[in-house]
């Protein structure tokens, strides 16, 4: 990204961050850019990212500190798809829609690995596919009534018996 504004080290106030953020100045006049961002979270930090990459003129506007929302706070995992089974969003969007769906997790976390190694991220990522925990037998029917399509689809997943995920209960 094309950035001329300095930054200086801000103490984050997260648990989660071991290393302070970084602080910019409040923007002042104007600014002349191809495309404006607002929101500096992942969402509008990679979307910036990738347009400055494809030779585009971009500013961001953040009102608070960068990541310092939802995106500097949350459990740290990439989840690759919606919550809702495959047959469900399949029923939501048609089968070419829910493809797509998972399709676009897939390549998010293709980005997130290329992102991660062109820019030297030290961040522990690491790619250990999706679990998904029924928490009981009619959850478990809709995500087992999901799988052959999902398959079909190039999205394996395979169930396995509670005692072999999860440690029994101490009585
Ligand atoms: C507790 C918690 C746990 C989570 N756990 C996970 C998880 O494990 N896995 C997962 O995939 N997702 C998780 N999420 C969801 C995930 O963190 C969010 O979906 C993601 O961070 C959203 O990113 P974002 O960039 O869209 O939004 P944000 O990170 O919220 O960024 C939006 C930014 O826009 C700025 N902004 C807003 N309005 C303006 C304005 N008018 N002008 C300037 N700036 C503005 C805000 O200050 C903020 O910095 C979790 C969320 C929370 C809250």
């Amino acid at each position: 990204m094309r950035a001329a504004m300095t930054s200086s080290p801000v103490p984050h106030g997260s648990l989660w961050w071991e290393e302070p953020g970084l602080a910019y100045p409040t923007l002042e006049g104007e600014l002349d850019v191809e495309v404006l961002v607002v929101g500096g979270g992942i969402t509008g930090l990679t979307l910036a990212y990738t347009l400055a990459e494809h030779g585009a003129l971009v500013g961001l506007l953040e009102s608070g500190a960068l990541a310092g929302a939802a995106s500097g706070r949350n459990a740290g995992f990439i989840v690759a798809s919606p919550s809702e089974p495959y047959q469900e969003m399949i029923a939501l969007w048609g089968r070419a829609g829910a493809r797509a769906v998972l399709e676009t997790g897939r390549r998010t976390h293709e980005r997130t690995r290329q992102l991660v190694a062109s820019l030297s991220i030290a961040c522990d990522y690491r790619a250990s596919g999706s679990f998904r925990l029924a928490t009981g037998d009619e959850e478990a029917a809709d995500i087992r009534a999901s799988i052959p399509a999902m398959k079909a689809d190039g999205f394996p997943m395979d169930e396995v018996p509670i005692s072999d995920a999860v440690p029994a209960h101490a009585a």
